[in-house]
C-alpha cells in the first residue's frame, strides 16, 4: 500500500518488488484503508507502516502517535468492518490474518535481560510509546473479536536497504566513503548503546511463519546476541582494513534526549514453536552492508537517501 499523490517512493520500490501490484491507502485515513481492504480482499495484511526513526519521533511526536500508533487501530478497524466482524459475529475460517510490526523499542529501559514475550514494557521515546499502543490494540482486537491478529516483537533488523539515518547503514556508508577517499571522518552519537542486530531477510521469514500458525500468538524475534555501537563501528572499519579510532568523532548532536541502553532478545519461543532460526550473523551482516555500499559508491549511481544533516539526532 502506498499513500499520497505521485509518491516519489514508488519508483524506488519498483526496483525491488518487480511487478507486485501496489494499492493506495493512508494510515491517517480510515476510509482509504476500508477501501483498500475491500479492493484487495487479502488473505493476510502485514502492517509495517510507521514513522520508524526514533529521533524523528521527538520532533513530530503527535504525527508519530497518529501513524505509528493510531494507524494500527485504523488498519484493524478496516479489516474488522470489511470482514463484518462485531460483537454479534466472530470471524470464521478463512478470515483475514493481520501482522503488526511491534518493536523491541517497547522494552526501552529494560526490566530484565534478555527480553521475552512476558517482559514488561518501558518505552523511552514517542516512537516506543506509539508502538506499545499498537501492540496492545492488536492484542485487544484478538481478544475482543477473536480476530487472527498477531504482533512480532522484532529487534533491530538491518540490510543494505536500510535507510541511511539508522546507525548500521550510517556506519556502512561512512566506512565506504572514507575507504574511497570521499570523506575522512564519521560523526557519531552514543557508542555505548547495545543492540541485538539481525538480518532483515531472516526477520521477514519469521513474520510469515507467525501468520501460518494455527493460533494467533505474539513472538519475540532477535538473535539473542548483543553488541555495542562501538563494536559495530570497530568491525565495520576493520572489514576494509581501517582503524575506527582514526576516523570516528563523537558528536553530542547525535545523542538522544532519552536512550535505550541495552536490548537483547530471548527468541526461545520463536525457535521452539515456529522453528525459526536466524541464518545471517552479525559479522556477516556488517560485511554485507559495507561491501554493498562500497559497490554503490564506486558505481555512477549514488545512494537513494543521504543521511540527515548533523542537526538531527
Ligand atoms: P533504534 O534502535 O531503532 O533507535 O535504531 P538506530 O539504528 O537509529 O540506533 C541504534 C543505536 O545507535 C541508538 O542507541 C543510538 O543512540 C545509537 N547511535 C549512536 N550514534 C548514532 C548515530 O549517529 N545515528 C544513529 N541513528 N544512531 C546512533
Amino acid at each position: 500500500m502506498v499513500r499520497g499523490q505521485a509518491n516519489p517512493h514508488v519508483a524506488r520500490l519498483r526496483k525491488h518488488i518487480g511487478d507486485v501490484q501496489l494499492t493506495t491507502g493512508d494510515l491517517l485515513d480510515q476510509g482509504s484503508l476500508i477501501s483498500a481492504v475491500e479492493r484487495v480482499q487479502p488473505d493476510e495484511v502485514y502492517n509495517l507502516g510507521a514513522i520508524s526513526y526514533v529521533p524523528m519521533s521527538w520532533q513530530q511526536a503527535e504525527l508519530t502517535a497518529e501513524v505509528t500508533g493510531m494507524g494500527v487501530l485504523r488498519m484493524l478497524e478496516a479489516i474488522r468492518v470489511v470482514s463484518g466482524v462485531g460483537q454479534s459475529r466472530t470471524p470464521g475460517p478463512g478470515q483475514i490474518r493481520f501482522y503488526q510490526a511491534s518493536s523491541s523499542e517497547m522494552f526501552g529501559m529494560v526490566r530484565e535481560t534478555p527480553q521475552n514475550e512476558r517482559t514488561p514494557f518501558h518505552p523511552r521515546s514517542p516512537y516506543g510509546v506509539a508502538k506499545t499502543y499498537g501492540h496492545y490494540i492488536t492484542q485487544n482486537y484478538r481478544e475482543s473479536y477473536g480476530m487472527f491478529a498477531v504482533s512480532g516483537i522484532l529487534f533491530n533488523h538491518e540490510s543494505p536497504r536500510r535507510g541511511a539515518e539508522f546507525v548500521t547503514r550510517k556506519v556502512s556508508l561512512g566506512v565506504a566513503r572514507i575507504k574511497l577517499g570521499l570523506a575522512s571522518e564519521l560523526r557519531m552519537g552514543n557508542l555505548e548503546a547495545r543492540r541485538d542486530w539481525g538480518f532483515a531477510g531472516d526477520y521477514a521469514r519469521a513474520m510469515r511463519m507467525m501468520l501460518a500458525q494455527d493460533a494467533p500468538e505474539d513472538y519475540v524475534i532477535g538473535t539473542g546476541r548483543t553488541q555495542s555501537v562501538r563494536d559495530l563501528v570497530e568491525l565495520a572499519f576493520a572489514t576494509v582494513g581501517l582503524n575506527w579510532r582514526d576516523h570516528v568523532v563523537q558528536d553530542p548532536r547525535f545523542t538522544r534526549p532519552a536512550e535505550v541502553d541495552l536490548l537483547c532478545a530471548d527468541p526461545k519461543k520463536a525457535r521452539e514453536q515456529l522453528g525459526w532460526e536466524p541464518e545471517v550473523g552479525f559479522e556477516e551482516l556488517v560485511a554485507m552492508m559495507v561491501e554493498s555500499d562500497l559497490r554503490l559508491l564506486s558505481s555512477s549511481s549514488r545512494p537513494e537517501d543521504e543521511p540527515l544533516s548533523p542537526d538531527h539526532w
